[in-house]
């Protein structure tokens, strides 16, 4: 099949969470299983990585793109995703792309995002490039499936191409005033814009989740979740009426990013049979952290986003009785809200020996974090998939979780009596919760058996994308069959 992908994020090019690592595994796994596969991304002015690889596409220059008044033109360039991946498509717009950060706060943050999907489909109409399918990510690219059938539909190249799209977090849903319609030139699809949010507004997401085919999200349970008004954001209605059109399709982990047997990131490798290596990358990441070595103690690790989806919120009481009762370490690493970052700032003060925040983004530090905990601490209040907790299970390092989304579907709590299940898991989303996880933790912590055959259960563990990828193979088979 043919697939165009439209994702503000890919990693390792341009990714702030989930979102690029997912888009570039799947583009990756969707090629490997022979699909010809083209993922479009802004040219931002803060890519990671790849400006030596990146190369200019010489029909695919200057074009113009007319976004309401707004004159733009862009330019392709392309660079094969690492990892034996397909091709990248950069969208360079200057005046849109050229910024600091992925996303910016600024009031043409829609127009960006809209110009990435015409720019897309206007790129496929001169490389003559028929998707079949059209799968597109998160309010920035919900667009896409109206603008297929509207502003496109004249084009017999779209003639037989179908839609997805993929909801990563349904918190954010891209709701914009209608002066946008103007901004962006959508007069002629005003009528399918949707917004059920409230009067003179309309939203990307909810648009797209109109006008698209089929709708997937990253969790069998988060599929069900966005369905109840406790975690619809208002969209529960429309996502519930949608039936068999709504899809949980679970996220996989890229293992030749992430596997303690060869991460090049880590300064030991290990397997579950032999964990010696897991125990020099604890030791080294304690003594990077400056922190007191553990001497028997366990290392909690922590890599996030800053967010209250993520529920720190629990820990603010929870973590300081923890640590004036019981001999632990603390490594986090993660940035945004100011409240989180304070919270584990002052932590860190309190408790310097035992406690270091690092307190921006560093994807190595992520990796020795993962390697060289003993557990991963991921309370979130909610959780569409999550990552973290399945990277966690990989390297050996139990995840404390909340029994909520992917986490539910990915983490089963472990039973002294049967041997079985992979880590923590608590149901009550309160400080009393949190805590009866961290100290039933602890307590197994104590039990080196116990630990152990927790670690081996969660390490092997497959989330494997060669399997995850023949879902979307299945529900793309089904929309052109
Ligand atoms: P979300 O998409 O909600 O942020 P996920 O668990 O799905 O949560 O994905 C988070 C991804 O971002 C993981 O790959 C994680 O390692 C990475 N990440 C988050 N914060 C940081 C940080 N400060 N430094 C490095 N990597 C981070």
């Amino acid at each position: 099949m043919k697939i165009c992908l439209i994702s503000a994020e890919v990693a390792p090019f341009a990714k702030t969470g989930g979102l690029g690592d997912v888009a570039a595994a799947l583009a990756r796994a969707l090629a490997a299983a022979g699909h010809e596969v083209r993922i479009f991304l802004p040219l931002y002015g803060n890519l990671r990585t790849g400006w030596d690889t990146i190369v200019g596409v010489d029909f695919l220059r200057d074009i113009p793109l007319q976004m309401g008044p707004h004159h733009y033109r862009f330019s392709i360039q392309t660079a094969p995703l690492p990892g034996g991946g397909p091709w990248v498509y950069f969208v360079g717009c200057p005046p849109l792309y050229a910024r600091p950060s992925v996303y910016s706060a600024e009031w043409d943050e829609p127009l960006r995002h809209a110009a990435l999907t015409r720019a897309a489909l206007l790129s496929c109409q001169r490389m003559g490039f028929a998707p079949d399918i059209l799968h597109v990510n998160d309010w920035h690219a919900g667009l896409a499936p109206l603008l297929l059938k509207t502003e496109f539909g004249w084009d017999r190249l779209f003639a037989r191409t179908k839609s997805v799209l993929t909801i990563h977090n349904l918190a954010y849903q891209g709701v914009v005033p209608w002066k946008y319609v103007r901004e962006i030139g959508l007069e002629g699809s005003a009528a399918q814009l949707a917004g059920s949010a409230g009067a003179g507004r309309f939203g990307f997401l909810e648009t797209g989740l109109v006008h698209a085919n089929a709708v997937t999200t990253v969790s069998r349970t988060y599929a069900r979740e966005i369905q109840t008004p406790a975690q619809g954001f208002g969209l529960d209605g429309l996502l519930r009426r949608m039936g068999g059109k709504l899809l949980g399709i679970p996220n996989g982990v890229d293992t030749q990013e992430w596997s303690p047997v060869d991460d090049a990131k880590i300064p030991a490798a290990y397997t579950a049979d032999d964990l010696s290596g897991k125990a020099i990358c604890k030791e080294k990441l304690l003594e990077e952290a400056g922190l007191t070595p553990a001497d028997g103690a366990p290392v909690i690790g922590i890599v996030s986003r800053m967010s209250s989806q993520k529920g720190f919120e629990l820990c603010f009481r929870a973590l300081p009785r923890l640590l004036d009762e019981e001999d632990l370490r603390i490594v986090v690493l993660g940035s945004g809200d100011p409240r989180l970052e304070g919270f584990f700032d002052g932590l860190q003060r309190r408790y310097p020996e035992r406690v270091r925040f690092a307190n921006r983004y560093d994807d190595a530090l992520a990796h020795r974090i993962e390697a060289g905990s003993d557990m991963f601490l991921m309370p979130s209040k909610f959780e569409p998939c999550g990552l973290n907790q399945m990277y966690s299970l990989l390297y050996g390092t139990v995840p404390i979780v909340h029994r909520t989304g992917g986490l539910a579907d990915t983490v089963s709590i472990y039973d002294p009596e049967t041997g079985e299940g992979t880590g923590i898991v608590f149901d009550h989303f309160t400080e009393a919760g949190l805590d009866w996880a961290l100290r039933g933790a602890l307590k197994l912590w104590k039990q080196p058996e116990h630990w152990k055959r927790m670690q081996q259960n969660g390490m092997a563990q497959d989330f494997s994308w060669t399997q995850r990828v023949k879902e979307y193979e299945a529900l793309y088979g089904l929309l052109t069959g």
